[in-house]
């Protein structure tokens, strides 16, 4: 059994108080499947307290001054990263990617939170020209109340301080519901908020292993105001409708179908480097990597050799050693989806370059897998793969790249590498996307505003613009001046 950090407390987080439930289910650690530790598998009721405990939580909270509500969110900050090594460990146990990436997200998932504890300081209203010489007009920007925050499994913290730390700022109280695959980080991380100082209920984590159950009290009680889900589209559809019934507010980060075109002009080692990083990052499996790598004909050829002449550098291993740069896939399903892609595309037409396969480390470790002449008729084309799949389409002209990028109902991130200035603007503009990236492999970054368009998505996080998601505006009229 392997120690887990004492920053990690596996019980649910509730009003304050670390919950137990009636049963518990076990966290796996999918490099080698064997049980972390096991976490309350809470039901209806417990969601229905931990959104009591944030409905309590609520009038005081958003009345604390936004220069407190700063100081709690930048001492979580400095909390987080004191404890990067730990979260990051965490995170490779439970989730499986590398050591060195899990690192990384310490410290992106924490830079939502210093940059929020900055934000929340600058929550302006406004007052606008009146209508009449008696008359005056406040616009007061106000927290919109209780936050649900539903979340993925590939990004363990930073899906949740996403969230989480522009609601906290603005002067929401929160509840979590983190995947059931990954709920040690959360745990950890809500352990490192309360050591902050943030006071009870207003941050409350629910563990449970039957996510629709939880998902049904969120999204129908009243008393939350706002949803914010990152997750796959079906089940964001899904929550979205449960949503209407009480006209509750809702984000959507959802699922992605990313392009990564390369021009005829561009440099192709430096677009190689990028398709490495967006391809194959996570395994995979992150919602903005390239899904779909769209190659100009003329240089089709090279930046085969050259992509797959990198992928087989690839080292694959548990995330915990050194030097791997690709851990397992999260679980069985996720290689038999990787697997049934691969399969479509060579059954198609498809050219197998390199991997291909199930790796021989065995468990849920696949072979990193490059697939030429791709073509529109393959599920790849359509299908988000989420795995260590890069099939590569052809294409002749401009106009034809763009139209193949924008054929998908999602539309979250994008790629390109080009040089030529005309054609950047060109495309950067012809791309319907939430995202685009020019020259670039790898865009998320607290500073900007990270969201989808079509069923990628609704609303946005980072940035100013996510402070949004969670205010409503208060119009005042003052008559009788
Ligand atoms: P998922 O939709 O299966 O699960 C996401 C969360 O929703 C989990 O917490 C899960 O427990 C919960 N959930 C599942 N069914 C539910 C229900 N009926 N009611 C309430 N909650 C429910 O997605 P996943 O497999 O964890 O994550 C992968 C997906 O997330 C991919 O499609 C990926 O593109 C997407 N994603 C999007 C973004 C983004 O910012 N757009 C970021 C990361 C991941």
């Amino acid at each position: 059994m392997v120690t887990l950090p004492d920053i990690l407390i596996p019980k649910a987080f509730i009003a304050g108080k670390w919950r137990d439930g009636e049963h518990r289910f076990a966290v796996t650690n999918p490099a080698n499947g064997e049980t972390l530790v096991e976490v309350p598998d809470l039901n209806a009721d417990d969601a229905r307290d931990a959104v009591a405990a944030a409905d309590a939580a609520w009038p005081t909270w958003r009345r604390v001054p936004a220069k407190e509500r700063a100081a709690l969110l930048r001492r979580w900050f400095d909390l987080l990263m004191a404890h990067q090594e730990d979260l990051a460990r965490l995170m490779t146990l439970e989730q499986g990617k590398p050591l060195t990436e899990s690192r990384g997200e310490v410290a992106y998932g924490a830079s939502f939170v210093e940059y929020y504890a900055e934000e929340a300081k600058r929550m302006a209203g406004e007052t606008l020209p009146s209508h009449g010489v008696d008359k005056r007009i406040l616009v007061m920007r106000e927290p919109i109340g209780v936050v649900a925050a539903i979340t993925p499994w590939n990004f363990p913290l930073a899906m949740i301080t996403r969230k989480c730390a522009p609601a906290l700022a603005a002067g929401c109280p929160v509840v979590i519901k983190p995947a059931e695959a990954t709920p040690l980080t959360a745990l950890a991380a809500a352990r490192l908020a309360e050591q902050a100082g943030f006071p009870a209920g207003v941050i409350n984590v629910v563990t449970a292993s039957r996510p629709a159950e939880i998902g049904e009290v969120l999204t129908t009680d009243p008393r939350v105001r706002k949803v914010s889900f990152t997750g796959s589209t079906p089940v964001g559809k899904r929550l979205l409708a449960q949503c209407a019934g009480t006209v509750k507010k809702a984000s959507m980060e959802l699922g992605g179908n990313a392009p990564f075109i390369v021009f005829d002009d561009a440099d192709l080692d430096a677009a190689v480097e990028g398709a490495i990083a967006s391809k194959y990052r996570n395994s995979g499996q992150t919602c903005v990597c390239t899904n779909r790598l769209l190659v100009q004909a003329s240089v089709y050829d090279a930046f085969v050799e050259k992509l797959a002449a990198r992928v087989a550098e690839l080292k694959v291993g548990n995330g915990l050693e050194d030097g791997v740069q690709q851990g397992p896939l999260i679980n069985q399903a996720a290689v038999e989806k990787v697997q049934s892609h691969i399969t479509d595309a060579l059954e198609k037409g498809g050219r197998l370059v390199c991997g291909g396969e199930p790796h021989a480390l065995g468990g849920t470790f696949f072979q990193p897998t490059v697939i030429a002449d791709v073509t529109d008729a393959m599920r790849v084309a359509r299908e988000e793969t989420f795995g260590p799949l890069a099939p590569v389409f052809r294409f002749d002209t401009d106009e034809q790249a763009i139209a193949m990028a924008n054929a998908t109902e999602f539309g979250l991130a994008a790629y390109f590498y080009a040089r030529d200035y005309r054609r950047i603007w060109h495309v950067m503009e012809g791309l319907e996307y939430g995202m685009v990236a020019v020259n670039e492999g790898i865009l998320s970054t607290e500073l900007a505003p990270f969201g989808g368009v079509k069923e990628s998505g609704l609303g946005r996080e980072g940035s100013r613009h996510g402070l949004d998601e969670y205010t409503e505006l208060k119009y005042v009229c003052v008559g009788g001046l």
